[in-house]
């Protein structure tokens, strides 16, 4: 499907709304990536240890462990035990995304995602073509291979060259320079979503966002289209959406209900953002309520023509 008219996806929220009205997720999903950064940040920059660790293994305030789960399997299939603080660290993420949406962790704590967001940007301001189509099954072929090296070799596989891992790693113990291992992550997923692949690397590849999905399959927060009635094919939530294919179910085919139950979809809240006629809000995942819109569909538009 294509955009009726070239409006900026979320312009008509703005001049309806507001500005805050048509932002509020991402720039809440902002410093919320800032925020766990900074948390990580402040230990080795200043002295002042709230987290120590990396998002692979931390532990707050010296009490409170948190471990990636999808290190810990790799961890435990190439033959290492976890400590016991390090299992209760991947419970206690375990518990956090399965409540959540396990793809919450893309949209609200991944450093890599402000990166792919710029592609992104920069890819529609060039007004640059899909590019290759990679088949969206890639990340969980990759996810499966990723735990097969582990077993077979004996190693934690996919750590060696996640840039999740590395870019974290150099931020927080100071190797981030120029020419390190670090930009170099930067500069090649950034290009890989620029020139080769729209919303290729979190879309298409990363083994993390698909465990994480995987986590998250049956999470009880869930993004709602409960306004259905209301959408007047914009095409705004579908411009802002990185994955796009989880939007229709929700909103076309309405035997299933409202509630949009894909794990692909991060929870990023862009679509309730950008949306004028506010058909879509966070529910329960067993929320099926639907509303009718409060004035008949096309009301502003034909307020704004007058
Ligand atoms: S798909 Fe991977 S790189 Fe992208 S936001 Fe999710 S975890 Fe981060
Ligand atoms: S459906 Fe909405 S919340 Fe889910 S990924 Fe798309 S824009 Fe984000």
């Amino acid at each position: 499907m294509s955009r009726p008219d070239r409006t900026a996806p979320g312009q008509r929220a703005w001049d309806q709304d507001g500005w805050w009205r048509a932002h509020r997720f991402l720039v809440l999903r902002r410093l919320s990536q800032a925020t766990l950064l900074g948390l990580f940040l402040v230990g080795p920059w200043f002295g002042f240890w709230l987290v120590k660790g990396t998002l692979a293994a931390s532990l707050t305030l010296d009490t409170l462990p948190l471990t990636d789960p999808f290190i810990a399997l790799q961890s435990l299939l190439a033959g290492h035990l976890p400590e016991s603080s390090a299992l209760v660290g991947v419970a206690l993420v375990l518990i956090a995304y399965i409540m959540l949406g396990g793809r919450v962790y893309c949209a609200w704590v991944c450093p890599i995602n402000p990166i792919t967001d710029g592609a992104h940007w920069l890819r529609e301001r060039l007004d640059l073509d899909k590019g290759w189509r990679l088949d969206r099954r890639a990340k969980y072929w990759l996810l499966a291979a990723a735990l097969l090296v582990s077993l077979v070799g004996g190693t934690v596989a996919w750590e060696a060259v996640n840039p999740i891992t590395i870019l974290h790693r150099e931020l927080i113990y100071g190797g981030l320079v120029a020419g390190s291992l670090g930009w170099t992550v930067i500069i090649a997923v950034f290009a890989f979503d620029l020139l080769v692949s729209r919303r290729g690397w979190c879309g298409h590849v990363c083994p993390v966002g698909a465990f994480y999905g995987l986590v998250g399959r049956l999470s009880l927060l869930r993004v709602s289209a409960h306004r259905p009635a209301a959408c007047d094919d914009c095409m705004d939530c579908y411009a802002v959406c990185p994955e796009p294919h989880v939007i229709t179910p929700a909103i076309k085919a309405m035997d299933r209900g409202p509630v949009i139950l894909s794990q692909d979809c991060s929870n990023c809240g862009r679509c309730i953002d950008v949306c004028a006629p506010a058909v879509f809000r966070y529910a329960w995942r067993g929320d099926v309520r639907t509303e009718e819109p409060s004035v008949p569909i096309g009301t502003e538009q034909r307020r704004q023509a007058a």
